[in-house]
């Protein structure tokens, strides 16, 4: 019987998790990691191998192929082009305290779509395979440009006919154009919501009458277009969080209960503040009790609430072919599925990308939306775009449920050859599965009820888990 390699980790508890490169996991002891490395296996053990699918007898046979299925459905499928996030203006209404997306003021010129880049954008859209696309509009603020929005949604109906579009506003200034825009069944509205009013107008708008129009157009979009149709994320000063009650009170008061909670990002403007080399130790100590703040919240009130990013490591260590989130998946080669168009007319991988190139940090625009996609470029980016053979990660017990930010680690670093586990993102996905082991191997009810929700299963059990001593 030949054994497929198993990773290992200690845990605070003294257990231990193992993992093999399919994703197989499962809890074990001290005594079993003895008789593992000392190839001292009994015949417990082996009966637990062969059940838990972590053997085979000869290559080929059923057990060999099942795990290379399991194994290749791990690997993110690269798709075809289908979602496009659009810049049409960088000017903006706002200035938020740390802008994420370097921003223009209201009144400048030459930051929105010429009339050569809106024809450029709409002949891109036509070279797209379809049948559906999902287009995104970012900015700056981009109702501010309400006309090209509409100009491309119409082009875009024309030829994929059940397409989406997310138009991510700051709900500032609407008037009749702009509710009737959002007001459609295809077209979906993402904000920034920040916790309580204070924050909110410590963090965004500098002035509480501003704040109170936005809640205001928030209740109302939330009133018009319903709950399903706006989300809202939180960015959270790691120096001055929120206080969880009332972040969670007021996300729920609006009908959302799906809170993506965000760090200050590193690139953009925002890069300028000075950053705290523990930032990464206190961002993951806030997440850590955020996580056991909702699973007690959710099972008091009965109502769930989840974070979206826990759930979606949660799900991807529960299973394969959850890598919808373009920030954790591997390998995450560049302008496989999605590209960025700034205002220019300048393709970026990466919403990031874009904002780092903006701050003159590095260039990684990758052609333009006239030209195309320069492929020279963007193969040189998908060199580290991978971590299945990264130093650190094939030794990591996380590599299966990992991913890799290539943006991210030029962002922080200024190159991507720093070692894996020094960075930013792998610590701070370290303690995110660390997380994850610790909250699923809980046996309590709030967190067992807590994970079906976050899951998508019909209820939890020690199953979920396998121990073996
Ligand atoms: S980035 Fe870090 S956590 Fe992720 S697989 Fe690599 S070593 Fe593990």
């Amino acid at each position: 019987m030949n054994v497929w390699p198993l990773k290992f980790r200690e845990r605070s508890t003294g257990e231990f998790l193992f993992t093999d490169d399919a994703g197989g996991f499962f809890a074990g002891s001290r005594d079993f990691l003895e008789r593992y490395a000392g190839d001292a296996l009994s015949v417990v053990d082996r009966h637990f191998f062969r059940e838990n699918g972590h053997t085979f007898e000869r290559e080929g046979d059923p057990d060999w192929m099942s795990f290379a299925y399991r194994w290749a459905r791990r690997q993110s499928k690269q798709q075809d082009l289908s979602y496009l996030i659009l810049v049409p203006t960088l000017r903006c209404n706002l200035t938020c305290r740390y802008c994420q997306v370097s921003r223009a003021p209201e009144s400048a010129r030459g930051f929105d779509w010429n009339d050569e880049t809106l024809k450029a954008v709409l002949g891109f859209i036509y070279g797209m395979k379809g049948p559906e696309i999902k287009i995104e509009f970012q900015g700056g603020e981009p109702l501010l440009r309400i006309d090209l929005l509409e100009q491309v949604r119409a082009f875009t109906r024309s030829k994929f006919p059940n397409s989406q579009f997310v138009v991510c506003t700051n709900l500032q200034r609407l008037g009749d154009r702009e509710w009737t825009f959002l007001d459609q069944p295809d077209t979906f509205v993402s904000t920034s919501l920040d916790g309580n009013h204070e924050t909110h107008t410590r963090q965004r708008t500098h002035d509480p009458l501003v704040t109170d129009t936005f809640f205001g157009n928030l209740a109302e979009a939330v009133r018009r277009l319903g709950p399903g149709k706006v989300s809202a994320l939180p960015t959270i000063d790691v120096d001055r969080p929120p206080d969880f009650s009332d972040l969670v009170d007021n996300f729920e008061l609006h009908g959302i209960r799906s809170i993506y909670l965000r760090p200050i990002n590193h690139q953009g403007f925002a890069r300028r503040r000075k950053s705290d080399p523990n930032s990464i130790a206190k961002w993951n100590a806030l997440h850590s009790d955020f996580i056991d703040y909702i699973i007690d919240r959710n099972h008091r009130t009965g109502r769930f609430v989840e974070e979206y990013y826990f759930s979606q490591c949660l799900r991807r260590f529960l299973r394969s072919g959850a890598d919808d989130h373009v920030d954790l998946r591997n390998p995450n080669f560049f302008a496989s599925d999605y590209v960025v168009v700034d205002h220019d007319g300048q393709l970026y991988p990466t919403d990031e990308a874009r904002m780092l190139s903006r701050i003159g940090r590095v260039d990684l625009s990758i052609g333009t939306v006239a030209e195309g996609v320069d492929q020279t470029k963007v193969r040189l980016l998908n060199h580290a775009s991978i971590n299945n053979f990264d130093a650190d990660c094939i030794h990591c017990v996380y590599q299966p449920f990992c991913g890799t930010d290539v943006v991210d680690d030029l962002s922080r670093d200024g190159r991507v050859d720093v070692a894996r586990s020094e960075t930013w993102f792998c610590k701070r996905h370290i303690s995110l599965f660390d997380k994850v082991v610790e909250i699923i191997t809980r046996r309590d009810d709030a967190a067992m009820q807590s994970l079906a929700r976050w899951a998508r299963v019909p209820s939890w059990g020690d199953h979920m888990i396998p121990v073996h001593v």
